[in-house]
Formats: structure tokens, C-alpha cells, sequence
């Protein structure tokens, strides 16, 4: 049993997911499978499928990974229907439940509607707070429901508007897609935090959280969402498609998340415009460029360090070897929720590469450095390996500030920046001989090639620069709740 039943108290901040929607394809649902796949590195919790077939919605949710379920012929029958969306997903906070898992479906009064998103909201507690005093019963502990409370209580017509409507009061992060029985909508927040993008595959629009569910079906990359747009792609009763974009939200200048570039999105994907891969192969020749070190080797933590590690050896001249092998078989560390579990998953998912370590001076390279317990495991083993020295660069800089917007970073006190008082005691800490990390402007030269507009910065770097995007409502305002205090979600599963 739960504390907190109603999600009032639970920490519902951090959810990492990804998201994928088609129309008018009699293989809706297989598609959209397919496209979970490839967007699976943005949640590994659970996967969600919802079709409708002209008549009836069909909604198969699941714990696992989307190979577990939904690559099973009997469960993707179970979804017949020319549209399609899912979700993939991973949260933190405990509530590994059924209910939690989405899309979300609600049967309205304009019809039923199914809602998948990727982001988080800053009020969705104090929402969900004033809802559920007003009478409101909710389902489920994750901030996404409370959209739906929004869209049924909305004085609105249509569902595309009432959807719009509930989507005015949330602030935060968010990239939706949202399905009804005739549409297939697609929303990015007014600052565009989370990123989506419009794709095509034979006239059939598709909504995903990147280009790579596109390239694993062989769609076609149409455009970016932009930030505040809402896309309505709609079947016409003679079965035509027709496409309509507003920008209901006011408009603002676009403020990606660098974690995208750092870290969350596929090195094949292609966000907001800039290759991936080529974004973070920049960050270590920005790395070695501001952080030269003199060693024999560069090794990559795998996978996330990998382009970061092949730029620093190229800018630095020091050969680049794999001299951590990655075990692809387990989920990343991150998925593990206790400290101690972490640990344990690091040891499980990478081992040393002793012929390419032993004597050697070796420059590690990972993209982040979160609480710094992938750091710790890394250089003992790397130290067992035989190594003479280790010195670690970092392609992003530290982080001191938690995220708020659908990125799974922990409390302020957790992270390693907070608790030390400069890189020297973090390197004396982790057990290197030396650690670095990337400028701040070193980074945003990376992805958008310029320094960072301080006066308008083009992306949120909120966890470097504590810069938040949008207003705090859950932690500062009418829902009056200290970060620090926020409890954790205890529900069993
Ligand atoms: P740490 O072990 O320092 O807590 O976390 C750093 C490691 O976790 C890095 O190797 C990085 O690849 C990965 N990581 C960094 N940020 C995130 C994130 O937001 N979500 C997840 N799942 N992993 C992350
Ligand atoms: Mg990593």
C-alpha cells in the first residue's frame, strides 16, 4: 500500500519517455511498435500501444521493454485499427505500476481520447492538488493525468480544442501526442523543451520524440514541431488526411534541452536541425581543446562517451581504443532505483579491456557526471586494469541544479558538483588523477556553434546554470512544496 494514494505529496517530477504516433496506416500499431523500438533508449520501464479501428480504441500497456511485449503477434492483433500511438517510459520515483504506464485513455464526453507524453510538468502537483479538491478522481500518480481532467472539464467544443485549453494551464516540459477517433495530434511546450518532430511515410503523418523512429520504418522526416505549435492531422470521412498547425500558446523564442545533445537523444537522430552524433564528436574536440592531457590513450565510456571520446582523440592526437567493453544485454545504470543496486549495475554492464589499459596514462571521456557513482566503478576498474594513470574528461559541464522537464537527474544534495568544493576534491573522491569538464560555452559552441547568449540563451541549461525555463509552481508557488522536502512515492508494484 501507498502513503500517498492520491499522488498529492509523491515527487511525480522525473519521468524520462519517449513518444510515437501514425495515421491512416492499416498497420498502425505494428508501426508504431517499431518505432518504440527505436526510441527505446528514452525509457526502459514500460511501453504503452493505444489503436482505434474506425469504432473501437484497443489499449495494450506493459511493464518491460517493448521487444517484451509487443514483437508477440497475439498482442500486436490486439490492436487492430488504422492509427496508432505509444509510449515508452522510466520514472524514478518508485511507481513502477500498471496504471502509470501510458498512453493514457479517458472516454469523454466529445469521445475518447488517448494521451502519451514526454516531459514533466512544473504544476502538475498543485494541479492535481486543486482537482482532486474539486472533486477530480485520479487513476493514476503521474503529472500526465491531470491533462486529462483538464480536456474532460473544458468548456471547449472539440477535442483538438479542449485538448489545447488543458494544455494552456500546464507549465513545463512538454511533447504530447494525443489521439481521438478522427485525430492524431502532435504539441510541443512554448519553449520547446522536449523535442518532436513530424514525419510522413507514404502520406501517412507521423508524430515521434526523434528522427531515428522514423529511419527504423523508413519514413520520411517532414519537419521539427516547433516550440508552442499544435499539429491537428485529421481523417476526413472520404478517408483524405488534412493538416492543420496553430500556435495557440503565444510564441517564444525555442529553448531545447542541451541533455538532448548531452546525453538523452540517439547519436542518429537528428534534433532540432543538428545531428546528434556530430553535436557530441564537437564536445570532446571542444574537451581536448580546453582540457588537453598527456597520456597514451582515449577511452570512451560506452555508450554515452563514445563520440565525445572519438573527437578528443582526433583534436589530441592520442590514439582512441576501446578499453571498456559494454555489455549490451542489461538497461543502463540509470534504470536501477536504489543506490546500492547502481553500484552493483555499473559492474554488470562494463568491464576493462586490460590488454588496451595496462601501463598506460588513459584520458577517460563520458558525457556526464550525474551523482558520480558510474565514475567511481569505472576508474577502480580501470586502476585493476593496470592503468599507470587516469584522468577524466567530462563533455558536458557540472551539473548543481536538479531537472524539473522529464530528465532523470536526482535532489540537489545527490549531485556530485554539490558536494565538493571544486573539480580536485571531486577527482580525490572518484579516485582520478585528474577531472575536467566541458565550458558551458564549450557545449553550446558544440551543438548550435556559438557561445551562449546570455542575454537569450538558445537552449535551457538549467542543471549547469540553475536558469530555469519556466516557473517552479510546484516548488515555489501556490502548491508550496520545498524540493527538498518533496517525499518520495512508496506504492508496491
Ligand atoms: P552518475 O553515475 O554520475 O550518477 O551518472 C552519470 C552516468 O549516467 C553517465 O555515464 C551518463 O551516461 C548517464 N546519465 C547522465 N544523465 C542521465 C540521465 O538524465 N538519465 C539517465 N538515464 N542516465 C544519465
Ligand atoms: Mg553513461
Amino acid at each position: 500500500m501507498t502513503d500517498d494514494p492520491l499522488g498529492l505529496h509523491g515527487d511525480t517530477l522525473h519521468e524520462e519517455c519517449g513518444v510515437f504516433g501514425i495515421l491512416g496506416h492499416p498497420e498502425a500499431a505494428t508501426l508504431t511498435a517499431l518505432g518504440l523500438h527505436a526510441l527505446q533508449h528514452r525509457g526502459q520501464e514500460a511501453a504503452g500501444i493505444v489503436s482505434f479501428d474506425g469504432r473501437q480504441f484497443h489499449s495494450e500497456r506493459h511493464l518491460g521493454l517493448v521487444g517484451d511485449h509487443f514483437t508477440d503477434p497475439g498482442v500486436v492483433k490486439r490492436l487492430p485499427g488504422h492509427m496508432a500511438m505509444g509510449h515508452v517510459r522510466y520514472s524514478t520515483t518508485g511507481e513502477t505500476i500498471l496504471r502509470n504506464v501510458q498512453p493514457l485513455f479517458a472516454e469523454l464526453e466529445v469521445g475518447g481520447i488517448a494521451i502519451g507524453h514526454n516531459g514533466n510538468f512544473t504544476n502538475g502537483l498543485t494541479l492535481r492538488r486543486e482537482l482532486i479538491a474539486g472533486g477530480a478522481i485520479c487513476q493514476s500518480t503521474s503529472d500526465t493525468e491531470v491533462v486529462l481532467h483538464l480536456i474532460a472539464r473544458s468548456r471547449k467544443k472539440g477535442s483538438d480544442e479542449r485538448f489545447v485549453d488543458a494544455l494552456g494551464q500546464v507549465e513545463g516540459a512538454f511533447a504530447m501526442v494525443a489521439m481521438t477517433r478522427t485525430k492524431l495530434i502532435g504539441a510541443r511546450d512554448p519553449n520547446g523543451i522536449r523535442p518532436l518532430v513530424l514525419g510522413d511515410l507514404d502520406g501517412k503523418p507521423i508524430f515521434a520524440s526523434e528522427t531515428c523512429a522514423l529511419d527504423i520504418i523508413g519514413a520520411k522526416f517532414v519537419r521539427d514541431v516547433k516550440n508552442g505549435e499544435v499539429i491537428v492531422a485529421e481523417i476526413q470521412a472520404d478517408g483524405r488526411i488534412t493538416i492543420t498547425s496553430s500556435m495557440p500558446f503565444g510564441q517564444k523564442p525555442e529553448r531545447l534541452c542541451l541533455f538532448e545533445y548531452v546525453y538523452f537523444a540517439r547519436p542518429d537522430s537528428v534534433v532540432g536541425g543538428r545531428s546528434v552524433y556530430a553535436a557530441r564528436k564537437n564536445m570532446g574536440i571542444n574537451l581536448a581543446k580546453e582540457h588537453p592531457v598527456e597520456a597514451d590513450v582515449v577511452v570512451p565510456v560506452p555508450d554515452g562517451g563514445t563520440p565525445a571520446a572519438i573527437g578528443y582523440a582526433q583534436q589530441s592526437g592520442i590514439p582512441f581504443e576501446l578499453g571498456i567493453i559494454r555489455n549490451h544485454y542489461v538497461g543502463r545504470t540509470f534504470i536501477e532505483p536504489t543506490q546500492s543496486i547502481r553500484a552493483f549495475g555499473v559492474k554488470l554492464k562494463h568491464s576493462a579491456n586490460r590488454a588496451e589499459i595496462d601501463g598506460k596514462r588513459v584520458v577517460l571521456i563520458d558525457d556526464s557526471i550525474v551523482r558520480g557513482t558510474t565514475s567511481i566503478k569505472i576508474v577502480q576498474m580501470i586502476r585493476e586494469a593496470g592503468a599507470r594513470e587516469v584522468h577524466i574528461r567530462v563533455a558536458s559541464p557540472m551539473i548543481f541544479h536538479p531537472d524539473y522537464y522529464g530528465i532523470d537527474t536526482p535532489d540537489h544534495d545527490s549531485l556530485l558538483a554539490n558536494q565538493h568544493a571544486d573539480v580536485v576534491a571531486m577527482a580525490r573522491y572518484i579516485g582520478a588523477d585528474s577531472l575536467q569538464f566541458l565550458s558551458i560555452d564549450g557545449l553550446y559552441q558544440a551543438v548550435g556553434g556559438e557561445a551562449r547568449n546570455n542575454a537569450a540563451p538558445q537552449f535551457t541549461d538549467h542543471y549547469f546554470t540553475g536558469d530555469y525555463p519556466t516557473t517552479l509552481t510546484d516548488l515555489t508557488g501556490r502548491g508550496k512544496s520545498d524540493p527538498k522536502t518533496i517525499s518520495l512515492m512508496r506504492e508496491a508494484s
